[in-house]
């Protein structure tokens, strides 16, 4: 497949990177200067969506999505994909959804589980949005990219998927570095704790494979002193989304927005800027009841 990718940072390089190592031709474009072996550098994102079958972007949010979609669907060949793989607002998926359907381009929302190392080790979960065909079409990319697509139903519908892991992924990693912060001053170690719980019904993925405390279970940011990983800022991004979602539906998330809250405290007025979001733990360690 002729493949443009908009988008090659952290996360869309290495993408793009492990779809030429398949053996598709990719051309690329990005607003910084980058390299990617074996991507075929456009100057455009124009130029880099004319005349492909599949057009992937991976890009920091909605309003830059849109102002891209905009500038490219124009370009775009009938009957071609724009699949989306940021993690952006459901709104904006949906409207880009009609704009490119409008030009008889099919969209996909397509965000992704799995960070940077799923980037490069092609292990992404892709949380899927729109039309079946279309899906199909992009599948053979999205085992390549990853391990595992899951197919939501209509447009929007991977974003809305997303970002409800994410709210579940926030409050729970916040819950368990509150509970290791209590028991550290019950006189509970963290290895009995971590015994029992990653074996008993309190057990996650925020404890059983992220484990927060240093030293404590699998290998995590934790054992590199809190380099991300999944940013703390990365995580606010994602629980915001969820409480602008939220708030379109009507729809109350009290956890939810407690997570956001404490997040957007930790993020902006606290340490942790471009800490891992499981440096949660050190944060309450220091921390009294008030
Ligand atoms: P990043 O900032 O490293 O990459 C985004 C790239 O988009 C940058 O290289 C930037 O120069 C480029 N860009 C910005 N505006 C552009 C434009 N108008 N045209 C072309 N290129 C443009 O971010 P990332 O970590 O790669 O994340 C990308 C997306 O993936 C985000 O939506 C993020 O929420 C999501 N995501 C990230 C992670 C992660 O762990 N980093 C995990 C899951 C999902």
């Amino acid at each position: 497949m002729q493949i443009g990718f908009i988008g090659l940072g952290n996360m869309g390089r290495p993408m793009a990177e492990n779809l030429v190592r398949a053996g598709h031709m990719v051309r690329g474009f990005d607003t910084m200067t980058v390299h990617a072996e074996g991507v075929e550098i456009m100057d455009s994102a124009a130029a880099t969506a004319a005349d492909t079958d599949i057009l992937i972007t991976m890009l920091p949010n909605g309003a830059i999505l849109k102002s891209v979609a905009a500038q490219i669907i124009p370009d775009m060949r009938a009957d071609s994909i724009f699949l989306d793989c940021s993690t952006v607002d459901v709104q904006s998926a949906r409207e880009i959804s009609e704009m490119a359907n409008a030009a008889n381009v099919a969209t996909l929302d397509a965000p992704v589980s799995g960070g940077i190392g799923g980037a490069s080790a092609g292990t992404l979960t892709f949380m899927v949005g729109g039309p079946e065909k279309a899906f199909l079409t992009a599948k053979p990319l999205f085992d390549i990219m990853g391990q595992k697509s899951v197919h939501c139903g209509e447009s929007g519908n991977g974003q809305a998927a997303k970002i409800c892991n994410n709210m579940i992924l926030g409050a729970t990693m916040i819950v368990t570095c509150e509970a290791f912060a209590l028991a550290d001053k019950l006189g509970l170690d963290r290895q009995s704790m971590f015994d029992v719980v990653s074996t008993s019904s309190g057990y996650s993925w925020s404890m059983n494979a992220y484990c927060p405390a240093p030293g404590i279970g699998p290998n995590s940011p934790a054992d590199n002193g809190y380099r991300p990983g999944f940013s703390a800022e990365l995580m606010l991004k994602d629980l915001r989304l969820s409480q602008q979602a939220a708030q379109t539906v009507a729809a109350d998330t009290p956890l939810g927005q407690a997570a956001t809250q404490l997040y957007q405290t930790f993020v902006e007025e606290e340490e942790g800027l471009g800490k891992d979001f499981s440096a949660m733990l050190p944060r309450f360690e220091q921390r009294k009841r008030c």
